[in-house]
Order: structure tokens, then C-alpha cells, then sequence
């Protein structure tokens, strides 16, 4: 028989071992796993007598909502496929993707509506529901809450999915080309989760707090779906904003939060962030992008460790996740490799890197590696080879005690002079200079050097800085061929909506036309 590990069962088996507990908080209500798990079980209903059957595609567009988890639950309950999208595309990128995918549902929130619906008439779709609120035009955007509200629950057994079934399809963000579907497994998702439980402590009386965006697999796979099999209770926001993140942390006593680092950073700009109580806050778990020093200690010295985690969209996200124990010894590093995971280095020649501190590219293996890209076989080629190795395109080490570091990607470091320069190091550095409050490092072509060292600035408010004072202050701790050799000053950094540094947007404005 097979191993009861589909993800359409994870909710009710959790409902039918706690229905009472509070599952999941959302802007002043709060569901309990019992009624979720009914309303997971309706869902299921009206999708399939809407046509969705096993193996088909069901898209979501939308902001963080408790509709996102039902609709996953009963779409992989159905044994169909679930596509999240994201919501700062444009009509014409959303088309794409979901006509890759295939469709043949389409749930989007009523803030969405207008974005789909130049396009809507070409999509492959044959249903489309509301997911929320109020929609302009119900009869093409039909309330799905209402549906459930009138349907039976689901009674036909779950879809028993064998490990390597897909249950969910993630897009890449698509910074080098056409976004790829990376098809994730339940046995991925399900790993993913033991690596996770096994490594970070989650404890069924957690309250998590969710701002990052949940169709990204930070969002939806650190801490949150983990929390769920826990019996534990997410408490959700909408999207990320920085002061209403940071009184949520007082309000709701929450104990756990995933964070990529730009939302540490803005948290902690907050005004009020010395005096917020922060009391019951155990574990924040950081990752996504490289997180600058100087904010690890931060939050480190208001005594809550920040433990880093380094994951991937195709590798379900955990790779490799500092622990507890070591978030103020290693600091900068994000630790081990989870149980399940294996990592490998390898230098360009593709031989493997074995020495301490030697730098390669970050291959890895484990039963959380995706099965590949969706329709791109010669995509799948090349990032899992033969072998099963997913090349990640980042650029990391080890030290003699076998904990790993993460340099940057491939793509973004600079070669300058013949030296490898990795923008990172530079950007933790520069983020503890007073006047600055983010900063972007960046190659800008030059005839004599191939690349030169540029940091791209926004100030803190009523400060200035120019590019002699902040060769000095780097030069403390920078070799010389590491200091920018240029300054921009600019408002903010472009940010994609996980909080990540649009890096090839600031590359692009630098180029001349
Ligand atoms: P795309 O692949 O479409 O361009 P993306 O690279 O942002 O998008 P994600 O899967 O969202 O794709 O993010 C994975 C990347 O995030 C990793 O390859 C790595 O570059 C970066 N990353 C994740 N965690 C860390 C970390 N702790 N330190 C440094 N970088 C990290």
C-alpha cells in the first residue's frame, strides 16, 4: 500500500486529531481545523463538479487569504495539480503561465480581476471563480465562498498519490528567460516537512506569523504548511506591510515567523521597534537572499535568534538551516544540511570542491528536489543532470566544522581585475554604516577592469554620504579590490513582492541605451 503522504489528507488528518484547535487567523477571524477541514472538503466538491479531475492544472491568483490553503488542500485532495501565481505580474505574463500550465481552473481574488481580464478570453480555462470579497462582475467572477457554502462536503476517499505525483507547480521568478514550472511532489512537500520538523523545533502550541507572500515556497513552505501538520495556528496577513507586521508580533503573542531579510530590515526601521514587545517571540527564520550581518545581530541582541535558511523553489525550499544551538556562534552561516539533504561543491570544471573554505557551486540531492521543470525537458537536463544533482546556480563554502555558507548566485557575482567578488559580502558590510538603510551591490562594465564594484544606496532619512567616506568606512574590513568604485544614490532598491533586490533592474538602468 501506499504511504498515506498526499497533501489533500495533511488538514483532515490533522482536523480529525484536534478539529477544535485554531488553525489559522485572518484580519479579525479565526477558523479551527475542524471547520478548514469542512471547508477544505465543500471545496473539493464544487471544483470537481466544475470538471477538475486528477492530474489537472488549478491556478490561484491572489494575496494571502485562508481561500489559498482551502483551495490547495482540496485541489490536491482531488488529486489535481495547484499553480499558484504571482500577483505582480501582468496580464499578458500571467497568460503565459497559465496557459503553459495548462489550467483548467482559474481561482483569483477580486483585486485581480481587472489584470486578467484583457486576457481572460484566450486563456485555456474552462472555470473561473472569485476567490474573494466582492467581485465587479459576478457573473464572469462567480463568489466561491458561496459555492462552498451550498455544496455537500467531498466524500469520496482522497486521491492516494503515489511519493512522486505532482501536487503543486511553482513558477521561477523567470530573471533569466521565461519563467519554468519547477513540478513539486507530495513526497517532495512531504520531506520537505519532516526535514523541516526535524530541524527547526516547530511545536504544536506555535503561533507563526505569515506576511510573506504564501505563493512563493518561503512563504508557503518555511514554518507555514509545517505549522499546519503541527496542529499549530498561522496567523495571516493580507501582505507585508512593516508596522503592521510589527505589532502583530505583540498582538497575537506570535512565537515563530519565516522573514527574507529586507522584512527584518524594514521591522526594525519602525519607529517603535525598540519599545514592541517582543516576548513570546522564540525563532525567526531567515532566508531567501543573503541577510547582512549587522541585522542578524540586531535581533540577536533583543535575545531571538535569527536562524538562516537557504532553500530553493525546486528544492521544496530547505537545503540547509542553522539551528538554535549555533544562531549566535555561526553567525552568518546557515548551518547544516537538513537530515534528508545532501550538498556537493563543485568548481567550474564540474570537479567537486572539498577543502574548507574553497568555494563552488551548490549542487544538491535529496527526496525534496523537484522532479523537474513542467513541459522543459532540456531545462530538466540541465539543472538535475544525470545524476540527480540540482545545480542551484549559487556560489557557497564550507568551513572545518562542516557548516555551510552561502556566497551569492553565479550570475551575480562580479569578476573585477580577474577576482572574484561576491556582492554579498560587500552589502553586509556596507549595511552597518549609520547613514545607510539598504544598498544594493552591483558589476557595471569597464573597459580596464571587465567589471567594476558599484553600490547602489538609499539613505536613511536626513543623512548623506559621499563615495570617499564610504571607501573609508569599508575599507576597514574590504580588500581593496572589493571597495565600490562608484556610488548611486537612489530612493529605494526595486524589490520583487518576497522582498529580494531586483538586481537586474539596477543592472539594466545602469546600461547605456
Ligand atoms: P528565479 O530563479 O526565478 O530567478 P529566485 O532565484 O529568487 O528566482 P527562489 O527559488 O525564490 O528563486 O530563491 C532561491 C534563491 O534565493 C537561491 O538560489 C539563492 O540565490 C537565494 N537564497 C535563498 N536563501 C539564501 C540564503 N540564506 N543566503 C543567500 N541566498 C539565499
Amino acid at each position: 500500500p501506499r504511504p498515506a503522504i498526499g497533501m489533500g489528507q495533511w488538514f483532515s488528518a490533522r482536523a480529525s486529531r484536534g478539529a477544535h484547535r485554531p488553525a489559522l487567523s485572518f484580519e479579525g477571524r479565526t477558523w479551527r481545523y475542524g471547520e478548514l477541514a469542512g471547508e477544505v472538503d465543500r471545496l473539493a466538491t464544487v471544483l470537481a463538479e466544475g470538471g477538475l479531475k486528477p492530474g489537472m492544472r488549478l491556478a490561484y491568483l491572489g494575496f494571502n487569504n485562508p481561500m489559498f490553503f482551502v483551495a490547495l488542500f482540496a485541489t490536491t485532495k482531488l488529486g489535481a495539480v495547484f499553480v499558484p501565481l504571482n500577483f505582480r505580474l501582468t496580464g499578458p505574463e500571467l497568460a503565459y503561465i497559465i496557459d503553459d500550465a495548462g489550467a483548467h481552473t482559474l481561482l483569483a481574488d477580486s483585486a485581480h480581476h481587472a489584470v486578467l481580464d484583457g486576457v481572460r478570453e484566450s486563456l485555456c480555462c474552462r472555470a473561473f471563480w472569485n476567490a474573494d470579497g466582492k467581485a465587479a462582475d459576478p457573473a464572469r467572477w462567480p463568489a466561491l465562498a458561496d459555492a462552498v457554502a451550498a455544496a455537500s462536503p467531498w466524500t469520496a476517499p482522497a486521491a492516494a498519490p503515489a511519493a512522486d505525483d505532482v501536487a503543486v507547480i511553482m513558477y521561477t521568478s523567470g530573471t533569466t528567460g521565461r519563467p519554468k514550472g519547477a513540478m513539486l511532489t507530495h513526497g517532495n512537500f512531504w520531506w520537505n516537512h519532516v526535514a523541516e520538523l526535524y530541524t527547526m523545533d516547530v511545536m504544536a502550541d506555535d503561533r507563526l506569523l505569515v506576511f510573506a507572500p504564501v505563493f512563493h515556497i518561503g512563504g508557503l513552505n518555511v514554518l507555514t504548511l509545517t505549522t499546519f501538520l503541527k496542529g499549530g495556528h498561522v496567523v495571516l496577513q493580507r501582505h507585508f506591510d512593516p508596522a503592521t507586521a510589527l505589532a502583530a508580533l505583540a498582538e497575537h503573542r506570535i512565537s515563530t515567523v519565516f522573514a527574507v531579510p529586507a522584512m527584518l530590515l524594514f521591522m526594525s526601521q519602525q519607529p517603535d521597534f525598540a519599545q514592541a514587545d517582543l516576548s513570546a517571540l522564540r525563532l525567526i527564520m531567515c532566508g531567501g537572499a543573503p541577510c547582512p550581518e549587522p541585522l542578524l545581530h540586531l535581533y540577536n541582541g533583543r535575545g531571538i535568534a535569527i536562524q538562516q535558511g537557504y532553500g530553493l523553489t525546486e528544492t521544496a525550499s530547505m537545503v540547509a538551516a542553522l539551528t538554535a544551538e549555533y544562531a549566535a556562534t555561526k553567525i552568518g552561516s546557515v548551518g547544516h544540511t537538513t537530515l534528508l539533504t545532501q550538498v556537493r561543491l563543485i568548481d567550474s570544471d564540474g570537479g567537486e570542491v572539498t577543502e574548507p573554505l574553497a568555494r563552488g557551486e551548490i549542487c544538491v540531492r535529496g527526496p525534496n528536489v523537484m522532479r523537474g521543470y513542467w513541459n522543459q525537458p532540456e531545462a530538466t537536463r540541465q539543472a538535475l543532470g544525470a545524476d540527480g544533482w540540482f545545480r542551484t546556480g549559487d556560489i557557497g563554502y564550507r568551513d572545518a566544522d562542516g557548516f555551510h555558507y552561502v556566497c551569492d548566485r553565479v550570475k551575480d557575482m562580479i569578476i573585477t581585475g580577474g577576482e572574484n567578488v561576491y556582492p554579498a559580502e560587500i552589502e553586509s558590510v556596507l549595511a552597518g554604516h549609520p547613514a545607510i538603510a539598504e544598498v544594493a551591490v552591483i558589476g557595471a562594465p569597464d573597459a580596464k577592469w571587465g567589471e567594476t564594484v558599484v553600490a547602489v544606496v538609499a539613505l536613511k532619512p536626513g543623512h548623506t554620504l559621499g563615495l570617499d567616506e564610504l571607501q573609508a568606512f569599508a575599507g576597514e574590513r574590504l580588500a581593496r579590490y572589493k571597495l565600490p568604485r562608484q556610488l548611486q544614490l537612489v530612493d529605494a532598491l526595486p524589490r520583487n513582492p518576497t522582498g529580494k533586490i531586483l538586481k537586474y533592474k539596477l543592472r539594466e538602468e545602469r546600461r547605456p541605451a
